[in-house]
């Protein structure tokens, strides 16, 4: 773990959003400080590496009760740095050792050598098997600084990898407590180490020699992270951005429907990549959800110890949120809740607007706050597509009854909740991530262990069958012949159906 005495680089002010109070001062590591953390890592990734399944779950555990008996603590660290109610940051810090809990008890299984079919080669045994990677480099973003880091390093040392983790430079508090957490209870030193610092301090990480870099920000920096990580074609997992849509059908439960919305468009302050940023509505119902609505967030209390949401962390974000909203404004959008003339310094109250269109930026590109931009539309079918006329395909949410099944298959996301907001990240077994400019590969569930793992292939010839070794230059003169007719006899009929049955039990014996 990084100390104070550890470290030549100068330092990053850690402030509380709401007062502006310095709540911390922390190292801004640079390039060979990260490039000893990442050495360190690698002594660990070997003994850590070695371990059994059993032996990795027990460390876990107990590094799992560290984290529950500092919940406390935890929780305060991040309502100080990143500004958001207490309560919240419980939550986040409830779900990261869920997720934690999840990966460790999945591991033994996901990862064991599975037996699969030979196909044709009826006389191989094919198995699968995973391996750790061995050192992984994370980098954090400050929006959920414990929950969301916490959804790859849980999985990657569950698969038997070191971790270097970068916070935000934003939340570097709560990821140090983490650390130092690690260091007291899991048994390898050097196991989990965590790199403070700016954007460089980043960079030099994805430039580092790690085995694969899952990185959680912007589109824009996650793009620069896999330029520096093509240097040594270093894997990358990129957990971007979102501009979730959420539909309401005729057949919803209006109050349950605007509830969600206001609660999914407005919760940590809108800063959430899952946040509901774009709401269509069925025409039949959109008066009385935009009531509902209204009335919802008008309940919405903003502001410092006690209210419902705090300031936006990041400053720069403050001026994205106005131009949106003005951009809005200007192309004859309405307020119906809040707008740009009712924002205060970093405070922007809850926001509902209508007359929205496509070609306003508040539709187009993430905003990250409490706004909640709603279109009225004819049908289901017209929800449906502008729902996915988008760059990004995170999340997505359905509200309704008779086709919601069938909808949520069409939305183009990686995740989509029914009658319910934002709920994928806390449900550990789903995997986790999106497509387009929203990244790709997967934390969470089953996919994040194997993300973290070398997949070996093994194929042994289990006894030889006279004549029917193809892997030889020594092939029957008629070998072409019997290979046509193979070729004609299993697949060129619905004997092959049968046959591959056949070969199924033959080697799944
Ligand atoms: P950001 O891209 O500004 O920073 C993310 C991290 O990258 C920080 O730790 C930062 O210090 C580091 N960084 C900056 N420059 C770097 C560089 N050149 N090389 C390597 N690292 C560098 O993002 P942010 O503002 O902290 O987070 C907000 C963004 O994250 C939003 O777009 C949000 O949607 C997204 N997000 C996505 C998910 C998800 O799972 N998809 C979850 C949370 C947040």
């Amino acid at each position: 773990m990084v100390t104070a005495a550890s470290f030549t680089s100068p330092s990053v002010q850690v402030k509380n959003p709401n007062t502006g109070e310095v709540v911390g001062q922390v190292p801004d590591l640079g390039a060979a400080d990260v490039d000893q953390a990442i050495a360190r890592a690698r002594g660990a990734s070997r003994r850590w590496g070695a371990f059994d399944h059993a032996q990795r779950r027990r460390d876990l555990g107990a590094f799992r009760r560290g984290l529950a008996q500092a919940a406390e603590a935890l929780a305060t660290l991040i309502h100080l740095e990143n500004g958001k109610p207490k309560t919240d940051a419980m939550a986040e810090v409830l779900l990261a050792i869920q997720h934690l809990s999840h990966a460790a008890a999945r591991a033994p299984e996901v990862l064991s050598t599975r037996t699969v079919s030979s196909g044709l080669m009826a006389n191989f045994k094919s198995t699968v098997s995973y391996h750790p990677l061995g050192v992984i480099g994370v980098i954090g973003p400050w929006n959920y600084p414990i929950f969301t880091p916490m959804g790859s390093i849980a999985y990657a040392l569950a698969a038997g990898n070191a971790v270097v983790f970068k916070p935000s430079e934003l939340t570097p508090l709560v990821a140090l407590e983490v650390g130092r957490i690690a260091a007291e209870t899991l048994s390898v030193p050097d196991l989990l180490q965590v790199v403070t610092g700016r954007g460089a301090t980043g960079a030099a990480l994805a430039r580092g020699a790690v085995d694969k870099i899952a990185f959680t920000g912007s589109p824009a920096t996650g793009r620069r992270v896999m330029q520096a990580a093509a240097e040594r074609l270093t894997p990358v997992l990129l957990e971007l951005g979102g501009k979730d849509p959420m539909i309401v059908l005729p057949d919803a439960d209006l109050d349950k429907a605007a509830e969600a919305a206001v609660w999914g468009s407005m919760s940590n302050a809108g800063q959430a990549c899952v946040s509901i940023e774009r709401c269509y509505v069925h025409a039949s119902i959109y008066d009385r959800f935009v009531d509902k609505v209204v009335a919802e967030a008008q309940g919405v209390t903003f502001g410092y110890e006690g209210a419902h949401i705090g300031a936006i962390t990041l400053p720069a974000q403050v001026d994205i949120i106005k131009k949106h909203l003005t951009d809005a404004a200007d192309k004859g959008a309405k307020f119906l809740v809040g707008g740009p003339d009712k924002m205060q310094g970093n405070v922007v109250p809850p926001t509902v607007m209508v007359d929205v269109t496509h070609d306003m930026l508040v539709m187009k590109e993430e905003t990250f706050g409490p706004i909640l931009p709603i279109l009225k539309v004819p049908d289901s079918e017209e929800a449906l597509r502008l729902a996915n006329q988008t760059s990004y395909g995170l999340g997505a949410a359905i509200f309704g009854k008779a086709h919601v099944r069938e909808l949520a298959e069409r939305i183009v996301s990686g995740m989509t909740t029914i009658n319910t907001v934002l709920a994928f990240g806390s449900v550990p077994g789903l995997p986790f991530g999106g497509i387009g400019e929203s990244g790709f590969g997967r934390i969470h569930g089953d996919e994040g262990l194997r993300e973290f793992s070398r997949t070996k292939s093994v194929v042994e010839q289990r006894f030889a069958i006279p004549g029917m070794n193809v892997f030889t230059f020594k092939l029957p003169a008629n070998a072409y012949e019997q290979f046509k007719g193979m070729a004609e006899k299993l697949y060129g009929s619905a004997v092959l159906d049968k046959a591959s049955e056949v070969l199924k039990k033959l080697h799944l014996r």
